[in-house]
């Protein structure tokens, strides 16, 4: 199946075709599934239609091993084929520049309609991610990805803190690598609270400076929604995410190793 989906995609992509009458029945299936990943991702996800042709096919790949690798499940609302592979696209955004992207720890996926109460009644969420899985809000996810440029994405926030869990756990699927990189983490964290308090301001929104896992997460949503604003607002952090991240969406090739961290 491996080689198969890489023929496919290449084939879509230098829009060679195959001959109906030459494609097999399981060639066919494929190559209509892919072309659906690839005209709803196109729609929804503004950082794909930036990626190179190689870089499509890539992006367009990993969501179909992203999305096979998970179950979904849908709690009060209708079941829709978007929904599952954006949600594995959100992912695979987060996770392009990493070798490792399946985000293996979690195996199952909670959509629900619209905000949701969990453990306390009272609070309402949009998103969380808990060792039984990764939960969303369709409409707040919608939401994320509609206004582009807010810094307010949850599916890339809930997406960030599953990178976290995924690495931190012990649990096969964990990245030395990832782990060793993210420690640069408080290295920054450090300093930018130091200034938030000093001078109570900052270019993150105050939910950031909750915990170091909301820094990172709130961080993440910046640096995917605005990054030219966040590099020139927060330099360090910038470099930071890009090292951690193997990726600089400021970069024309998303998948070379950018960065020199500014220490
Ligand atoms: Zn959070």
């Amino acid at each position: 199946m491996a080689s198969l989906i890489t023929k496919i995609l290449k084939q879509l992509f230098s829009k060679k075709t195959i001959p109906a009458e030459q494609a097999t029945y399981e060639e066919e299936m494929l190559l209509h599934t892919v072309m659906e990943y690839s005209r709803i991702i196109s729609q929804f996800i503004p950082y794909f239609t930036t990626l190179s042709s190689s870089e499509k096919q890539r992006f367009i790949k990993r969501t179909w091993y992203f999305r096979n690798s998970k179950i979904f499940h849908y709690i009060g609302l209708e079941e829709k084929s978007e929904i599952p592979v954006l949600v594995s696209a959100a992912a695979v955004q987060l996770t392009f520049g990493l070798r490792r992207y399946k985000l293996g720890y979690f195996k199952h996926i909670y959509i629900m309609p619209d905000a949701y109460q969990f453990e306390k009644p009272g609070d309402l969420y949009i998103g969380h991610v808990s060792p039984k899985g990764i939960y969303l809000s369709w409409k707040h996810f919608l939401q994320g990805y509609e206004n582009a440029a807010d810094n307010v994405n949850v599916a890339i926030h809930e997406m960030a803190h599953a990178l976290e869990y995924n690495n931190f756990m012990d649990h096969a699927d964990a990245d030395p690598k990832f782990r060793a990189d993210f420690q640069l983490f408080p290295v920054v964290y450090g300093p930018a609270i130091a200034h938030m308090i000093t001078t109570r301001r900052s270019y993150l929104r105050s939910y950031a400076y909750t915990n170091i896992r909301e820094f990172w997460a709130v961080s993440v949503e910046s640096f995917f929604e605005n990054p030219a604003a966040l590099k020139s607002a927060m330099p360090k952090l910038y470099y930071v995410i890009c090292e951690i991240l193997k990726q600089d969406p400021l970069a024309a090739e998303r998948n070379t190793t950018i960065v020199e961290f500014a220490k």
